[in-house]
């Protein structure tokens, strides 16, 4: 039973840890009046330990106070499950709490929804990419980091799959987090316990190494200390000195091998680096002045010494780091650093954060980064600008170049490229989602098909069944998945309809009667396989599409009982080679590959010029010269860009107009001088004009694209008495 004796014992430990923060006794009021709430939300509940539920959020909210966090994020930390495992609603966070806790809160709540399910490396970047891209506000990951730091202590409750996975996760996503954040304290915390359930054996192993080899290098690094410390009282540094010890999971990484993950023993007594030093001093000064001294005190290893002061990581980590040789012979790591870059080393950007609020500067002026509030927070978080600007330039490019990650209903992340569309998160999920798509909603509100995503967008895509896709999605899909899915979803179309019509040039030689018989026979689908076609479907399709004949296909079924010996009589003559209206080889236009289109009769393009395509319903793509006037009245969303170019020997009609002074002779000339270049005329009209003595001409001419038609235009251009020539 949970008493107020409890109660008040756990808010003690509370305002304790809150003592060293000094806060005004406003925002300690708050913080106890978040506790108090959460105590009584949580007051049925408790964890698998048995213990009340409190003791979690509680032991959240205090690793926030030592990283020196602001109260609403301490707030937040005290109410980051009450949302989600109790009644209390988001109404009542806001009113009792004002609407930055509350957002805080629900951005925890939100993190929580988020469905980490692989360990694939490029899966858990993703993750952790997903994760900095939708926690808008910085806050929000510390608290989510806090959060899982407890459950990874409590995690002996949970049975050993839980942990198993947890561990895993939290290995895979969070330690990598915490880094980035610069949270020393915390990635450490989280690799080791990781370690420990994922690989107890070797954690084990790594334990004992370190307890074995423990008491003879801190008796050698003791000495070491000593003489730094004599040194630097003599040169009237202040100075802290202290052994360091390395964190079980990052010895356990230089001493296995990196494919099996077995510890190599040959490599165990070259641990020098189990214990480091580390220098805290005053300021940069002192950091730089301390290195001479201790380099002028051991012999440097040449190649092993970093100015982080000077170059900081790009999680704002500060530090000289050198080896120099000890009076042993062996190798030791030192680490020199000021205090304040001590703190930012252990508790991150934080820490920063509170030095800032200490009297700081904001010198964010990056207005191409607007957009990205959090970005921006991060660089008001830092007080140098060189600094900041590089540190985000990393993150955005590392973030932002080429991917959107993008939430679906089930909280599974889906990464896709920058510009990408509901239409090609569809197909992302599946070709049926995609093919039935008519619309979605990104964050509960209606956008467009062309919407472009963006990173952390939750979509819900809407599907209709009777619902097919446009060719004009062509124009703005950005995967090629969706592209080609689209592309093959028309073929089939295609296909359908070549086999109707297949149907129906046979249903002109067979009765009705026996024609589904004739397709379910065996005599049938042998033909169909003489013929290389992979089954009989595909054969109907090819009647239908003219790439084979009925005519072939009778004489191939000669002697069956659907063709018989006397049949062969029959006036195969009559039975025409149809072809079909489609185009066989489309690949002229790569855009339309393997589509049905058709030429617009008003401009006749030709390949090689401008052309819009024309999506109809059914009747597939209407090609027009993009200079077409019939174009001003076609809906936006139905006019595709494309790139017909000149393909083979194939020619296409086109029409020219031209006026000549009417004299004997003239149209015979240009007759002459079309046939010289090659090309067909397919109809050719004469108009006169007596009153002002001049004839027009009309003519249609089989061209290969539009290299040829301009040398013929140019060509009867420079003829004399010729006025005008023109496109129509
Ligand atoms: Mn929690």
């Amino acid at each position: 039973m949970i008493t107020d004796e409890l109660k008040n014992k756990l808010k003690e430990d509370l305002v304790k840890a809150l003592e060293k923060q000094k806060k005004s006794a406003p925002e300690t009021a708050l913080i106890v009046k978040a506790y108090d709430f959460a105590f009584k939300k949580h007051l049925e509940q408790k964890r698998k330990s048995g213990e009340p539920y409190i003791i979690h959020p509680l032991a959240v909210a205090i690793s926030l106070i030592k990283l020196n966090c602001d109260t609403p994020t301490i707030c937040a930390g005290l109410l980051h499950d009450v949302l989600e495992d109790t009644l209390a609603t988001g109404d009542d966070i806001k009113k009792l709490f004002g609407d930055e806790i509350f957002a805080l809160v629900d951005g925890v709540t939100k993190l929580g929804k988020l469905n980490f399910k692989s360990s694939e490396e490029a899966q858990a970047n993703s993750f952790r990419k997903m994760l900095l891209a939708i926690a808008k506000d910085m806050r929000v990951v510390l608290v989510k980091l806090a959060d899982r730091l407890n459950n990874m202590q409590t995690l002996d409750h949970l049975p050993e799959d839980k942990r198993k996975r947890i561990a895993q996760e939290t290995l895979d996503i969070f330690a990598p987090l915490a880094n980035r954040f610069g949270l020393n304290t915390f990635k450490i915390e989280l690799e080791d316990l990781s370690f420990k359930y994922l690989m107890p054996e070797e954690y084990t192993k790594v334990k004992q190494i370190v307890v074995s080899k423990k008491g003879e290098r801190e008796s050698q690094i003791a000495i070491v200390m000593e003489k730094i410390k004599e040194l630097l009282s003599q040169h009237k540094i202040y100075a802290e000195i202290k052994g360091r010890a390395k964190h079980f999971y990052s010895i356990y990484k230089k001493i296995s091998d990196p494919e099996t993950g077995e510890i190599k023993m040959d490599t165990e007594p070259q641990i020098y680096d189990l214990l480091g030093v580390r220098i805290l001093v005053s300021d940069i000064k002192d950091c730089y002045a301390t290195l001479g001294i201790v380099h002028e005190a051991f012999r440097p290893m040449p190649g092993r010494f970093k100015d982080y002061i000077a170059v900081p990581k790009t999680n704002l980590y500060q530090s000289l780091h050198t080896t120099v040789i000890t009076p042993y012979g062996k190798p030791l790591e030192v680490q020199i650093r000021t205090f304040e870059m001590h703190d930012v080393a252990e508790n991150g950007i934080a820490a920063h954060w509170n030095y800032k609020e200490q009297g700081g500067t904001n010198h964010a002026e990056e207005k191409d980064l607007e957009e990205l509030a959090w970005l921006r927070q991060l660089i008001s978080w830092h007080t140098d600008v060189e600094d900041a600007k590089e540190y985000v330039d990393t993150v955005k490019e590392d973030i932002l170049s080429k991917e959107v990650y993008i939430l679906t209903p089930l909280g599974d992340v889906i990464t896709l490229p920058v510009d990408s569309t509901p239409i090609d998160f569809a197909y992302k999920i599946h070709s049926k989602v995609g093919d039935t798509c008519t619309g979605a909603k990104v964050n509960d509100k209606i956008v467009s098909i062309n919407y472009k995503l963006q990173n952390g967008d939750l979509v819900e895509v809407i599907t209709s069944k009777n619902s097919h896709p446009n060719l004009s999605w062509l124009n703005f899909v950005k995967t090629n998945q969706a592209k080609h899915k689209i592309k093959s979803w028309y073929k089939k179309q295609n296909r359908d309809r070549h086999m109707v019509m297949g149907r129906q040039e046979l249903e002109e030689k067979f009765s009705k009667d026996i024609i589904d018989d004739l397709l379910r026979s065996n005599e049938f689908s042998d033909v169909a396989h003489r013929l290389n076609y992979g089954n009989s479907e595909d054969l109907l399709a090819g009647i239908g599409s003219g790439d084979t004949t009925v005519a072939q296909i009778i004489s191939k079924l000669q002697g069956t009982r659907f063709v018989k010996q006397e049949d062969r009589s029959n006036d195969f003559s009559k039975i025409k080679t149809r072809k079909a209206p489609t185009q066989g080889d489309n690949a002229e236009i790569p855009e339309l590959d393997g589509l049905l289109y058709t030429i617009a009769k008003c401009c006749m393009p030709v390949p090689g010029e401008p052309v819009i395509g024309v999506v109809s319903r059914g009747k597939g793509i209407t090609l027009h010269r993009s200079s077409c006037h019939n174009l001003h009245q076609v809906e936006k969303d139905r006019i595709m860009h494309l790139d017909w170019k000149t393909k083979g020997d194939k020619v296409y009609p086109t029409h020219l107009n031209i006026v000549v002074v009417d004299r004997v002779g003239v149209v015979k000339d240009i007759l002459t001088k079309v046939a010289d270049a090659g090309v067909n005329i397919s109809d050719f009209k004469v108009k006169e004009r007596p009153d002002d003595n001049s004839a027009s001409l009309r003519m249609i001419m089989n061209v290969s694209g539009q290299a040829q038609l301009n040398q013929i235009i140019v060509s009867i251009k420079n003829m004399t008495d010729v006025l005008v020539v023109e496109r129509i």
